[in-house]
């Protein structure tokens, strides 16, 4: 690793250059709201002497079918600090925010989706925090009342089911957050395809704090996360950070057996005794339960197969397809 980020562990004196990263699809609603509200941040933050005069925000266009692009490349050529990087196709979240993440060299990075459902004065506060040596600040939500119940109950059962299968998970935190140049080196260090970056950030280590802020609701556009898409992420989440569902069906099969070897004497006794009765129901339900059971264990063990798969073929991740300025 590079010998000057190393050791920044203490409070800073200098003032950081900032890039703020945006992922957007299909965002062409919501994107002048977004760039309008995150340029005020930045002339502001830059006025206060708290970033870099030459900061910015990039805007990654993740493959959107709609004129997201065409709007980014104009709010470039209108506006000092807009940047833009578009893909060469719909990749996630995630990956647009990795593609932002290794195309910029600025001292810190935030990540922040371009809707404006997580308050922009936090902004001000992560630097701060940065200033104080931290070198990730996460942000948190502490309220979502304006979320949807769907939305907040089976964001609750997946930090239950993640805590107990023993990864270390910041509860409500999104994809909103400050990243200093080390943490974003050291992120991009782990070479997994599927890279479950809020799992990965706390196996970083480093100095690291919070903010607090409640999470408003979407004013323009809609959301990009169906029912199907966000059990698929938890589901990607779970097997790339643990083998306790492969171990659970280990135990499952163990417990199956020794209910096999007590029928099995069950059965004996129930014969000796001529107490034996001729169970058909029973029979029936304990193969469908059985074959039930194996079916899912084989789904589970699929599901780790095709990780391995996947990763063996180290694909790329993304093809960057054009920019808009220099960053
Ligand atoms: N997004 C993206 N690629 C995708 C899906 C979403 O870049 O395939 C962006 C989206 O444009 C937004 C952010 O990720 O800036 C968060 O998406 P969204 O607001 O739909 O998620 P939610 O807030 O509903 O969880
Ligand atoms: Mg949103």
């Amino acid at each position: 690793m590079n010998n000057e980020i190393i050791n920044q562990n203490t409070v800073r004196s200098e003032i950081p250059s900032l890039a703020i990263v945006v992922p957007c699809y299909n965002e062409a609603e919501a994107f002048s709201r977004g760039v309008t509200e995150l340029s005020k941040v930045i002339n502001d933050l830059i006025a206060k002497k708290k970033i870099k005069n030459d900061s910015y925000i990039l805007f990654i266009d993740d493959g959107s079918t709609d004129n997201t692009w065409f709007q980014i490349k104009q709010a470039g050529e209108e506006m000092l600090h807009v940047r833009g990087l578009k893909l060469s196709r719909n990749q996630g979240q995630r990956v647009a925010m990795l593609a932002g993440l290794t195309s910029i060299n600025t001292d810190v990075s935030i990540s922040v989706d371009v809707d404006l459902q997580d308050d922009l004065n936090c902004i001000e506060q992560m630097i701060d925090k940065y200033m104080q040596g931290n070198e990730i600040v996460y942000g948190v939500r502490d309220d979502r009342s304006k979320d949807s119940i769907f939305k907040r109950n089976t964001a609750n059962m997946f930090y239950k089911l993640i805590n107990l299968m023993g990864v270390n998970h910041i509860p409500n935190h999104s994809e909103y957050r400050l990243l200093s140049k080390r943490a974003i080196h050291c992120l991009l260090e782990y070479k997994e395809q599927n890279l479950y970056i809020r799992g990965v950030l706390p196996l970083i280590g480093f100095k690291s704090d919070k903010v607090f802020y409640a999470r408003q609701e979407r004013i323009d556009g809609q959301t990009k996360y169906s029912f199907f898409k966000l059990l698929s992420l938890a589901i990607e989440a779970i097997t790339s950070f643990s083998v306790f569902p492969l171990r659970l069906i280990a135990i499952l099969g163990f417990g199956t057996c020794i209910l096999a070897i007590i029928s099995m004497f069950y059965g004996v006794i129930s014969k000796i005794g001529g107490f034996a009765v001729q169970g058909w129901s029973s029979l029936i339900i304990s193969i469908f339960f059985l074959s039930g059971v194996q079916l899912l264990s084989l789904g589970v063990i699929g599901e780790y197969i095709g990780k391995i798969y996947i990763e063996t073929k180290q694909r790329p991740k993304f093809f960057i397809d054009e920019t808009i300025g220099k960053f």
